[in-house]
């Protein structure tokens, strides 16, 4: 079964064709600048180098067209027809309270999905241009919504409310709603295997830690809570993002500084989180590179996330009541073993301990646990493609 996953932006296309049975990637490549001057397709076949096509993408659909062409072409193809894709998933980032799994795409879901613009303004929009170029361009290939909230849809209500007014929650939708689903559905199950036991037994704090970030505490499986809230904004600080603070600082800041609304999502979500604190950069390699060289405020930088992914863990550790295994995933999580270090010292009296030997390795599946230690601490390469290739083959199969 081949499987077309598609993750559309405002302005760009990325794609992966997947073969599901080898869990292989046959050709994968991101439309860029689409509806802007000097638009492009970077294409790569497996095995072969990047091709850069360019190419005017005046909006989504001519886009998608071009991604068919490449797929299909005598020489950076992998298929000789597009009646080979069996199925495409679209990665959609928020689904709201509708969908608590991944679903067939037909016209209630699109307009479900349209339904939740409010709630992912930026995001939501591109996401249902993608499935329409997708209809017009395959309109006889099943298509499949995979959500990144739709992991988190098992919070207990007392995780997922915030203390406002209740009726904000009914009027708006005011909640927590987590995102990263896919990713930490996909590292539980690994973690499962990886442990040779059932996921159904264990208990898991699962550490998504790229640009954005996100940890979750998984229970038998399900998301019992996780620390982005009803924004990507919330929980960690992250590359360019604050994470939680006091929601005081922003009426004192609009005051003193006299900022607008703008200016303040752009303060939070795009100046803060390390760049912000570090005054050097969002990117933890150049952080590394800083500290080396003797840079106290990129090393402050780094010890503030370390100390909030510390939190977190006490945290969920208390809201699991125990835990069997920590796991470290994303740009960050899979490769920078310092933070993972930091992250976890001290957690000793949890039957945390990790051996920093293992801990050196980078982006495969590992146990870094210590021998003697009582929980797990678990290295696993996110792959959020694949999560979404696996979700599509399940709906597929339910349907027959
Ligand atoms: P995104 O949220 O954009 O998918 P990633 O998961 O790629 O982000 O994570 C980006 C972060 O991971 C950056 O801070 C980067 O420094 C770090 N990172 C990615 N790859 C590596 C690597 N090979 N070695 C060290 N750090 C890495």
């Amino acid at each position: 079964m081949k499987i077309l996953v598609i993750n559309s932006g405002s302005s760009s296309l990325k794609y992966q064709l997947i073969d599901i049975a080898s869990r292989t990637v046959l050709a994968k490549g991101v439309c860029d600048r689409i509806g802007l001057e000097h638009s492009f397709i970077k294409h790569t076949k497996a095995g072969s180098d990047p091709v850069v096509i360019d190419r005017n993408l005046c909006d989504h659909r001519v886009a998608l067209k071009e991604v068919i062409n490449a797929l299909t072409d005598k020489n950076i193809g992998v298929i000789s027809d597009v009646s080979e894709i069996d199925a495409v998933g679209h990665r959609i980032v928020h689904g709201g309270e509708k969908f608590r799994e991944a679903v067939l795409i037909d016209d209630n879901v699109i307009q479900a999905i349209k339904d939740c613009v409010d709630l992912a303004p930026l995001h939501n929009p591109p996401n249902i241009t993608g499935i329409e170029a997708c209809m017009h361009i395959m309109p006889d290939t099943p298509m499949v919504a995979v959500f990144d909230t739709a992991f988190h849809q098992t919070m207990p209500k007392h995780a997922y409310i915030y203390a406002l007014p209740y009726n904000l929650y009914e009027k708006y939708g005011l909640r927590k709603y987590g995102f990263h689903g896919t990713s930490h559905k996909y590292v539980s199950e690994r973690a499962a295997a990886m442990l040779n036991r059932p996921l159904s037994e264990l208990k898991l704090i699962t550490c998504h830690l790229g640009n954005g970030s996100s940890i979750c505490a998984v229970d038998r499986g399900k998301s019992v809570d996780t620390s982005m809230g009803f924004t990507p904004l919330d929980g960690l600080p992250m590359g360019t993002r604050s994470g939680s603070i006091d929601p005081a600082v922003i009426t004192f800041l609009m005051e003193k500084e006299n900022m607008s609304e703008k200016d303040i999502n752009d303060l939070l979500n795009k100046k803060s989180g390390v760049l912000g604190l570090s005054e050097v950069s969002s990117d933890f390699r150049d952080l590394e590179q800083a500290i080396e060289e003797g840079n106290e405020k990129a090393s402050l930088a780094v010890d503030v996330f370390c100390y909030c992914v510390k939190k977190y863990i006490g945290a969920y550790a208390a809201v699991l009541g125990g835990v069997d295994a920590v796991v470290f995933t994303a740009g960050i999580g899979e490769n920078n073993d310092f933070v993972r270090s930091k992250a976890v010292s001290g957690l000793e009296f949890m039957g945390i301990r990790i051996d920093e030997a293992k801990n050196k390795t980078r982006g495969v599946e590992i146990d870094i646990s210590a021998p003697d230690a009582k929980v797990r601490t678990l290295v696993i390469p996110t792959n959020e493609e694949l999560a979404i290739a696996r979700e599509v083959k399940e709906i597929l199969e339910k349907r027959k």
